[in-house]
């Protein structure tokens, strides 16, 4: 199977954690960011999480670098473009990309022109490129909650020209989806999808909150669900997609190994999963050489990458005119 070749969807990714290393480079020298080498190696080492990772924390070290590129409205739009370019690369037809607005204000710029920044690159790269996309805005759960509510408010603006659904983010506290009950109250009516990550590291009790509660369609990752019956009928029932990142749970310790994924099981059980890399700097990571990994080692075959496909298109918060058009690549599994 040629994995770069065959058309794919991506659901979850995070524009932070998907610079490239050499754009790095080049905006460290713009910004004048002390550093003590401009080394490719030393620079990638800072981006990029080791195999032997030890924590979700360890792993999110790795945004502080990019981070801190990412505070103009230029930089910004540059390496949503570039991400753009990078999916066309990859055969990728259509990506949803997210970020949390309220990580990019340490140098004076608003959230409206914040969102516009990473909006306007993904159109030009799209005019570019002819990968659709949508952007996801990220609510950080250590962030206060007025700040979470003002990035409802000020996204929804934007909701015709891009921007598609509201995420909850950061490390997984048991029982933390009630908290938003009410920040979530109106984003359904204001147009916003949801999707949520819940169950990445253990509470399967979260996916069902964030089902019931938040009206979440999709789940970041949602692998606990396999220990929990009454949370797996729940997914299954209600059609919910996960968007799952193996690479990245063996990196963060949520699983020991690969191989204990459970991605092959829950197609198998007609889960409506699909594959997404979570991070492609960080995790070091293409979605391509996720979906090989993913057949070498679970033994993922052509049909289950149509069916990762087609999950991926169902999932997708874009119009029913998109999702035809992206139906009609189906015919290259073959
Ligand atoms: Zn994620």
């Amino acid at each position: 199977m040629d994995f770069k070749k065959l058309p794919k969807v991506e659901l979850h990714c995070h524009l932070d954690g998907s610079i490239r290393v050499s754009t790095a480079i080049e905006l460290i020298k713009k910004e004048n960011l002390e550093i003590e080498s401009l080394d490719y190696d030393f620079i990638k080492k800072k981006l990029v999480v080791e195999d032997e990772c030890n924590s979700l924390d360890e792993y999110l070290e790795k945004f502080d670098l990019p981070l801190k590129l990412m505070q103009s409205e230029e930089n910004l739009e540059r390496i949503a473009y570039e991400l753009i370019e990078d999916s066309f690369k990859e055969n990728i037809k259509y990506i949803e990309i997210r970020f949390a607005p309220l990580l990019h204000l340490e140098k004076g710029l608003e959230i409206d022109s914040i969102i516009e920044s990473v909006l306007r690159g993904m159109e030009k790269g799209e005019k570019q490129f002819g990968v659709k996309s949508g952007l996801i805005l990220c609510i950080l759960r250590h962030m206060p909650k007025d700040r979470a509510r003002e990035v409802i408010e000020i996204g929804k603006r934007y909701i015709k020209d891009g921007v598609v659904a509201i995420d909850l983010a950061g490390s997984e506290l048991e029982g933390f989806v009630k908290e938003y009950k009410d920040i979530f109250e109106k984003v359904e009516q204001y147009g916003y999808k949801v999707t949520i990550h819940a169950g990445e590291t253990g509470f399967s009790n979260n996916v069902i909150d964030a089902i019931n509660i938040l009206g979440a369609k999709r789940i970041g990752h949602g692998i606990a669900i396999l220990k929990d019956k009454e949370a797996f009928n729940l997914v299954k029932d209600k059609n919910i997609v996960l968007e799952m990142c193996p690479k990245s749970n063996v990196q963060t310790k949520a699983i020991e190994k690969y191989e204990h994924h459970p991605i092959k099981k829950f197609l198998n059980e007609e889960i409506k999963a699909t594959l997404c890399t979570d991070n492609n700097t960080v995790s070091n990571v293409s979605l391509s050489e996720e979906w090989e990994s993913t057949n070498k080692i679970q033994g993922l075959d052509l049909e289950d990458f149509k069916r990762i496909y087609i999950n991926g298109v169902y999932g997708a918060f874009c119009s029913k005119e998109v999702k035809k058009e992206l139906l009609k690549e189906v015919e290259s599994f073959k």
